[in-house]
């Protein structure tokens, strides 16, 4: 394993699907943890500094190299392996390994692994370094819950084995596999907190994950995938608010519940890249302005479909109406939940800096309390500036995309400003821009928040420790 030109066969890995430019001097493919010790070992007695790519879906730039050399884990990438214990089942798996295989092991032996970022050709170490979410984050939280096990290896090339549970923060801080104190102070984890959850998101800029022990779940016996559609945002709203009151009461089966406006309603009816007919969907309803999609899992189909009945009633009471939902269960579920993922291929193919064209996207949070007011705010921020928005997301865990797409200069600055104030809307009502898909390296000129000043301190302050030499992150 040596490190070898970019020039010309690897120059596609000189940037990622933020399309932000990148250079460096070289690139090197680590089959396995040793190999990926040796090459940061190396680095490290050169003085040079180290970009690490997984599969290079980042949409935020954390993977284009600014010089030196790139380190690409896509060839550490063995089929993954699934092992029992006792009724547990863990998949062994490398971090280049990608979402789709690690799926596709699951489901042969009736089993999901819960995170669901929905870009399947990023890599389980990617996904893992930018925290990455999908819809499935409303049922079961942050990724690194599902990572039992991991190698990390250290910016001068040690290789750490942590095990969940091993590497706990205490109240001062978590005793590190080298023998040194990390602060809590320093890394903003309070006693009880895993070293696993410290390092997930850390964007390769504090060590870079080798490989991982997954947790998965048995699948759940039945699945009904629901869209709703509705006339205006209102209804949408009416009936997200019932549905919440609804679910205080019986959380359990639902999975995922996504929000579209009719701006990603348009999106998603254009198209985007995948071109597969199989993925069509039908014509949306010519009335809709507005859409949830719900997804509920459980193993009693009576109950599933008792609470599809429910929602339907609720839907009645909302304004919408029956005739505009559509249903599947079984495996038509995931022709619908694709819809997801058509509008992040669709918006991120929107013409880019390359082809004049600006994307800027950001999604914020907010405090449930203020949730609905924030939305508000954002969708008449959007009507007053004329500007075509898609706003899209998470709805029951208070976070939303905002997407828009300027055409020059003049719409740049409208959409900059737009954004500057929708930062401040989000800390206004207890919330921040939420860094769903890592800080990366991509430049925000609209958030100058103090969360993110804050965000960036913290960061500098844990690569002093972690990375002295400050080889790490291009
Ligand atoms: C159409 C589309 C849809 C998407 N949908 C989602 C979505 O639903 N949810 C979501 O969260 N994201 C989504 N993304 C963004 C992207 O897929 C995720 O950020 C993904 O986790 C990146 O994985 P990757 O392997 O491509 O990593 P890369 O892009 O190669 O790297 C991302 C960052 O992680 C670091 N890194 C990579 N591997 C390692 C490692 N092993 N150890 C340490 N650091 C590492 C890199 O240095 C970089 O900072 C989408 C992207 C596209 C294009």
């Amino acid at each position: 394993m040596k490190p070898e030109p970019v020039f010309p066969k690897y120059e596609g890995y000189l940037s990622d699907e933020s399309h932000l430019p990148g250079r460096a001097d070289a690139i090197v493919f680590p089959e396995n943890a040793a190999e990926l010790s040796e090459a940061m070992r190396q680095a490290a007695r050169d003085g040079t500094r180290v970009t690490v790519q997984g599969a290079r879906t980042g949409l935020a730039g954390g993977a284009v190299p600014q010089g030196g050399l790139i380190v690409s884990l896509t060839r550490m990438n063995e089929a993954p392996e699934l092992a029992w214990s006792g009724a547990c089942a863990h998949l062994h798996a490398q971090a280049g390994v990608t979402l789709e295989q690690i799926e596709a092991e699951a489901a042969s032996c009736g089993l999901f692994f819960p995170p669901d970022p929905t870009e399947g050709t990023a890599t389980i170490g990617g996904a893992y370094a930018t925290g990455a979410s999908g819809m499935g984050g409303l049922r079961f939280g942050r990724m690194s819950r599902f990572v039992e096990g991991l190698s990390w290896v250290t910016p001068p090339g040690e290789i750490w084995r942590v095990g969940r549970g091993e590497y706990r923060f205490d109240d001062t801080g978590c005793m590190l596999p080298d023998g040194r104190l990390l602060k809590g102070s320093l890394a903003g984890m309070g006693a009880g907190c895993d070293l696993i959850d410290f390092l997930c998101g850390s964007e390769g800029r504090l060590g870079v994950a080798a490989d991982f022990r997954l947790r998965l779940l048995p699948e759940h016996a039945q699945r009904w995938g629901v869209v709703f559609f509705f006339p205006d945002d209102g209804a949408a709203l009416a009936f997200a608010r019932r549905l919440y009151g609804r679910l205080e009461s019986q959380p359990e089966p639902l999975f995922a519940c996504e929000y579209f406006n009719h701006c990603a309603l348009g999106l998603i009816a254009a198209g985007g890249e995948s071109g597969d007919p199989r993925a069509a969907l039908p014509a949306f309803p010519k009335s809709a302005r507005a859409a949830l999609y719900a997804e509920l899992r459980g193993d009693d189909a009576a109950a599933l479909e008792s609470m599809l009945m429910a929602l339907l009633e609720l839907l009645a009471g909302a304004g919408g109406s029956g005739e505009d939902t559509w249903a599947q269960n079984g495996p038509g579920v995931k022709k619908l939940r694709k819809m997801r993922h058509r509008l992040a291929e669709a918006i991120h193919s929107r013409p880019g800096a390359r082809e004049g064209g600006m994307r800027l996207n950001a999604c914020f949070s907010a405090a449930p309390e203020r949730f609905a007011e924030c939305l508000d705010a954002y969708r008449k921020g959007l009507a007053q500036s004329g500007l075509d928005g898609a706003l899209y997301g998470h709805l029951f865990e208070n976070r939303l995309h905002v997407s828009l797409h300027a055409r020059g200069e003049n719409e740049r600055e409208s959409c900059v400003e737009l954004l500057r104030g929708f930062a401040g809307v989000a800390e206004r009502f207890g919330g921040l821009r939420a860094p769903e898909y890592g800080e990366g390296k991509l430049p925000r000129p609209w958030d100058d928040t103090a969360s993110r000043r804050r965000r960036e301190e913290r960061m500098r302050a844990l690569a002093a420790f972690f990375d002295p030499s400050g080889l790490m992150g291009g």
